[in-house]
Formats: structure tokens, C-alpha cells, sequence
């Protein structure tokens, strides 16, 4: 931006120069033109004065070619003094031929101004290339933040933020990345469904802040339970599934029932006792997400129909 302001005032300077020399010039013409026509009635003297106090005030602007236009102003003055003393050709062809080189004088300072313009041009460049990759690099870090806010986005849809544990989203992705590997190899999963009994309850009378802290507990509480490699999830308001990979629908069942087991002992701040109800279920080797889903949901009503606070298995066979 400074480059851009200094060519600006250089610009500027160099439009006032050229400015100025042209009214030394127009009033140096002027002045020829009537000693030329020499007529009484106008008075020269007036114009004479002009041109002096013009290169006067120049002085201070230290404007270039000022001392050969100081010079040939003089020559004119003591070559107008010649021809009106002697009008004949050859003065006035002197005098014309000198008043002409003002014009000489004129041309080469706009020259000489157009040359340190263009040399003015190349710093202007820099400043131009500079923008242009500020431009570029503006273009990139605009692209790290987007990413970087993706990113983020993505996170936030892989972990439920009340809860801390994966999401609804998630859930579906690692199940069936564990259909799709128990499909590919002998290998067996299992899939444990629950909800809270009569939250409803617990958010009417406590209201919404105790209901929420109820819910964090639960699933803090059924994370200690399980191992690493059991994936829990936040699939609805307050139901959750536990992925287990490598694991039947016995040892899924006995996990399920010490989830269960876990949460009825515990003492909740204020609301007291909470409980679970819970279905279990296995992979089969024609599941989809979908049925698998089902199996495993319909597991659970199971259990909430015959009286909560319970674990029912859906294996998928007769019942
Ligand atoms: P059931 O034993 O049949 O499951 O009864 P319920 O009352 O638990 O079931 P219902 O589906 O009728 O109610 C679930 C309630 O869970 C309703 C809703 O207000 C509450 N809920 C869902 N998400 C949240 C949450 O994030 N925070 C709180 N505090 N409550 C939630
Ligand atoms: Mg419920
Ligand atoms: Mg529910």
C-alpha cells in the first residue's frame, strides 16, 4: 500500500511540475507575442512581471530545467530590447527562434518525467506481485479453516455431545463395518439395546437438568462396565446400543444383565434409583443393519412389556 501511495504522490508531484512550466511557457509566449505585434495599447511590463514572479515562486519547487528556462528568459528579454530598437528580420528571427527553445525545455522535462514514471512503474509491480500471493495465500489458509471446521463438524456427529459416548450416526457406520467383517471370516458380534425406564418421569419431577444428569451417569456408568473394544452409542433421547464385537449372544446376554445390575445399584443425586430395560441380540448371516436393528429393538420392548428392569435376548429364532 505504500508503493501504491509513493507512485501516487510521485504521480502527483511530477503533474504539478509539468503544470508549472507550462505557465512559464504560455506567459513567456505571451510576452513574445507582444513585443512582436508591438502595439503601445498593451502593456508588457504587466506580462513581464508575471513571467518573473512565476519563475520566482518555482524557485522553491526545485523544478528541473529551471535554470535554462531562467537563462533563455533572459536572452529573450535583452533580444526584445534589440528588436524594439531595431525592428528588422533577422532580430525577430532571433527573438522567435530563442522564445522556441522554451518549448524544447518543456518537451524534455514531460520526457524526462515519463522515464522516472516508468522506473516508478516497476516498484509498482512489486507491491502488485506481493497482493497477488497475499491474494493466493488468503485462497489457502481460506481452505485450512474450512477443513479444519469440517473436520470438527465431522467430530461432533461421530461423539454425542450430552454424553460423551458415539453417536447415532457412528453406530450405524461400526455396525456395518462389523456386518461386512463377520460376512468376510468366521467371526461372530452381538448387539445390546436399552432405554430408560419411565424417564418421562424422572424429567417431570426433577425436571430437565436432573433428567440429563441421570442420563450422563447411566451412560458413564455402562462404559466402566464394558470393554474397550464395546462401542456405546446414544442412538435416541435415552436409548444406546453397545456394539460387541467378538462376542455370542450368551456372553453379550450375561454383559447385559451386569449393565443392568449396574444402574439399579446405583444411587442417583436427588432422584434416587433408575433403571433399564435391555435386549440383546446376535448377527446372523443374512443381517443387514436394518434387521439386525429390528431384532435387537424389538428385544427390548420385550422387555419393557414384561415389566422393565430386565434384559430379553431376540436371537432370531422361533420364539
Ligand atoms: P419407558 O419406560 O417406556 O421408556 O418410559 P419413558 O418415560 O422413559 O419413555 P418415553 O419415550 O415416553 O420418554 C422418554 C423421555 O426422555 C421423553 C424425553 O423428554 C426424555 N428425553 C429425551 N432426550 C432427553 C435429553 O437429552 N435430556 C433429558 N433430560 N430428557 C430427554
Ligand atoms: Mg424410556
Ligand atoms: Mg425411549
Amino acid at each position: 500500500m505504500l508503493f501504491v501511495y509513493q507512485f501516487y504522490r510521485n504521480s502527483k508531484d511530477d503533474a504539478a511540475i509539468i503544470n508549472s512550466l507550462g505557465k512559464i511557457r504560455g506567459s513567456i509566449q505571451r510576452y513574445v507575442k507582444l513585443i512582436l505585434v508591438k502595439d503601445e495599447s498593451l502593456d508588457v511590463t504587466e506580462v513581464e512581471r508575471t513571467v518573473n514572479e512565476l519563475i520566482s515562486q518555482y524557485e522553491n519547487d526545485n523544478i528541473p530545467f529551471l535554470e535554462s528556462i531562467k537563462t533563455t528568459w533572459s536572452n529573450i528579454k535583452e533580444l526584445s530590447d534589440k528588436y524594439l530598437k531595431d525592428s528588422n528580420h533577422s532580430n525577430r528571427q532571433l527573438l522567435i527562434n530563442e522564445s522556441e527553445k522554451i518549448w524544447e525545455t518543456s518537451e524534455n522535462l514531460v520526457r524526462s518525467k515519463q522515464y522516472s514514471s516508468e522506473n516508478d512503474m516497476v516498484y509498482l509491480l512489486l507491491p502488485v506481485a506481493f497482493l497477488t500471493l497475499e491474494f493466493f495465500v488468503g485462497i489457502g489458509l481460506l481452505y485450512i479453516v474450512k477443513k479444519y471446521v469440517y473436520d470438527n463438524l465431522e467430530s461432533i456427529t461421530l461423539y454425542d455431545l450430552l454424553t460423551d459416548v458415539y453417536s447415532r450416526r457412528y453406530f450405524f457406520e461400526l455396525l456395518k463395518g462389523e456386518i461386512s467383517k463377520a460376512q468376510r471370516k468366521e467371526y461372530m458380534f452381538s448387539v445390546i439395546m436399552f432405554d430408560i425406564d419411565h424417564f418421562k418421569k424422572v424429567n417431570d419431577t426433577y425436571g430437565h437438568d436432573k433428567g440429563d444428569y441421570v442420563l450422563k451417569t447411566i451412560a458413564d456408568i455402562v462404559k466402566s462396565s464394558i470393554r474397550k473394544a464395546d462401542a456405546l452409542s446414544r442412538i435416541g433421547g435415552e436409548e444406546f446400543t453397545i456394539l460387541l464385537p467378538d462376542t455370542n449372544i450368551d456372553k453379550a446376554t450375561a454383559l447385559a444383565e451386569r449393565v443392568r445390575r449396574s444402574v439399579e445399584d446405583y444411587k442417583f443425586d436427588v432422584v434416587g434409583r433408575a433403571t433399564i430395560s435391555l435386549g440383546v441380540t446376535e448377527f446372523k448371516a443374512d443381517d443387514s443393519s436394518d434387521t439386525l436393528f429390528k431384532r435387537v429393538d424389538e428385544a427390548m420392548y420385550l422387555a419393557k412389556n414384561s415389566g422393565r428392569n430386565c434384559v430379553k435376548v431376540n436371537s432370531g429364532g422361533v420364539q
